[in-house]
This record gives structure tokens, sequence and C-alpha cells, in this order.
């Protein structure tokens, strides 16, 4: 039996649409469009302290303006049938002895690396999990849980072809449910694709790295492997990302085709150094 194609755009309600993710929700409706499949959009709002209230439904009027509208009811991270079906993941990972409880505090995990000359970045979030409590807490309270890792990873993306990531060594025992007892990003992304029968993700390129993280829980949990294609990113004028961290502008909707002719335009003619500006003309037109 072919599955019919179900794609999805699944924007963090951190803040308005920018370019860079006008570039991911074209693409993926497009893709779902050319498939002759069904689009949906999902607003990932687990992470509460990075939303911002309204930004939801803000992103919402834009895509809306811009003419990319779920072809099903949007659905929300938060309330509790999500919420159980995390739960219900999480509770599965620890009967199969996959998740443990994990002690460590930032602190406890930089120390430990450093002891065994694992720290070299300085950076706490290229902090590779040394593995301290995979063989029990001893006696310490969990604060957060983690899921174990093994081998090389290796999978295909439909437009940066043939990827591979050592999952251990590059970014081992990783947390599904927070010290501050949310879910993370893993878990909820992994649960809600299947749940929505996701054939299709197709997301900026800045989050190609975590797909093994996402297959090694599918793989655990018995979900279906969806395809990935990761778009290319918009870079600001100064070299940087454009994301909502580096406060890229929200795109400007009262111009729809203007955005999506910028958005259509990225990977396809103009190089990396045009497109900033090809941009920046029709964010400040
Ligand atoms: N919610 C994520 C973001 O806005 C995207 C997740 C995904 O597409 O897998 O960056």
């Amino acid at each position: 039996m072919v599955t019919r194609y179900r794609g999805r755009f699944a924007p963090t309600p951190s803040g308005p649409l920018h370019a860079g993710s006008v570039v991911a929700a074209l693409a993926s409706w497009l893709d779902a469009r050319a498939h002759g499949g069904t689009w949906v959009v999902r607003i990932e709002d687990t992470d509460t302290p990075r939303c911002i209230p309204g930004a939801d439904h803000h992103i919402l009027h834009q895509l809306d303006r811009l003419g990319l509208r779920s072809d099903e009811p949007v659905r929300w991270q938060s309330p509790s049938p999500s919420q159980d079906a995390y739960e219900a993941a999480w509770r599965a990972l620890q009967a199969k002895g996959w998740a443990y409880g994990c002690a460590c505090s930032r602190q406890d995990i930089e120390r430990a690396l450093a002891r065994v000359g694992g720290l070299n970045t300085g950076q706490p979030a290229a902090a590779v999990y040394p593995g301290t409590c995979r063989t029990g807490l001893g006696g310490r309270t969990p604060r957060a849980w983690r899921v174990r890792v093994e081998g090389h990873w290796a999978w295909h993306d439909r437009r940066l072809g043939p990827q591979s990531q050592d999952l251990p060594r590059e970014v081992g025992d990783f947390v599904i449910r927070r010290a501050d007892g949310l879910w993370a990003y893993q878990l909820a992304v992994v649960v809600d694709d299947a749940a929505q029968g996701i054939t299709d993700v197709v997301r900026g390129e800045d989050l190609a790295d975590n797909t093994p993280r996402q297959q090694h829980l599918q793989r655990l949990l018995g979900l279906p492997l969806p395809r990935y294609l990761h778009t290319p990113l918009v870079w600001a004028c100064d070299g940087q990302k454009l994301s909502k961290q580096t406060g890229a502008m929200a795109v400007d909707v009262d111009r729809p085709l203007s955005v999506l002719q910028a958005a259509a335009q990225v990977g396809r003619g103009l190089t990396a150094d045009d497109l900033p500006e090809a941009l920046a003309k029709v964010l400040e037109a």
C-alpha cells in the first residue's frame, strides 16, 4: 500500500516568522502540494519558557496572509492529549530499559567532562553527556531523564544526500524529559510526527543534525521513519544565521507575494552573497 504524503510545518511560538522560517514553511507546503498530499501546521509550544504569549496566533496570521493554510485543524503541543502521549512514550522507553533518570546538573556534567579532558570547547551546549547516571543514581534524586544512544547513524536527506552521525561520540545520551519537568523537543516532535502520520519532514537545515536522535527514538518506540529534507538557511548580512534568537525581523505579510518570491529564490539561482540583499530589499520595501 502506498502511504499518502503528509507534511507539516512546526514552528515554535517564540516570535513571529522571519524570512528563514518562511523558506521552510513554503518548501514544506510546496512539497506537499507537489505530491498531492496533505499539509498541516503544528504549534510546538512544549518549551513554555521560550514561548511568547500571542506568538502562535501571530504566526498563524502570517501564514494565512501568505496563503499557507493548514489542511487540517492546527494542533498545539500543550493540551493534555499530546502531553499524555509524551508521557506514554517516556514510560515505554523506561520499560524497555532505554530511558534513565539523571541527577547531574550542568556543572556536574562540565566537571565530569573536564576530569576526562572531554570539554575542550568551553561551550556547555557542545558537551557530550559522559554517562554518569547510566548505571544508576547512587542515591541521588533524578532531575532529568535521558535516553541511551548507541551506534553510528547513517541516514539520507532528500536535499543533502547521505548523512551520518556518531551518536555516542557527537551527541551522547540525550534528554527526553527536562529538569524543569517539560518534555524535550526530541521526544515531543517524534511522538507528534507519528501521531499525525507525517511521511515527510521538510524543515530548515539548522535542524538536520537532530535527525539521528529523532530516528533513534522512532526505532526504539517502533514508529515509522518519515523522509527528511532540510532546506537552505537564510543568512543575515553579517553572516549570522537568521533566527528568532538573533532577532531576525518578522516578515512583512502586507507584501505576501514579495515575501514568497524572496523565499522561493533560496537555493535557486541566487548565491548566498546575493540573498541577504534580495531579502533585505523585500523586507525593507
Ligand atoms: N519547532 C521547531 C522550530 O521552530 C521545528 C521543529 C521541526 O520542524 O522539527 O525550530
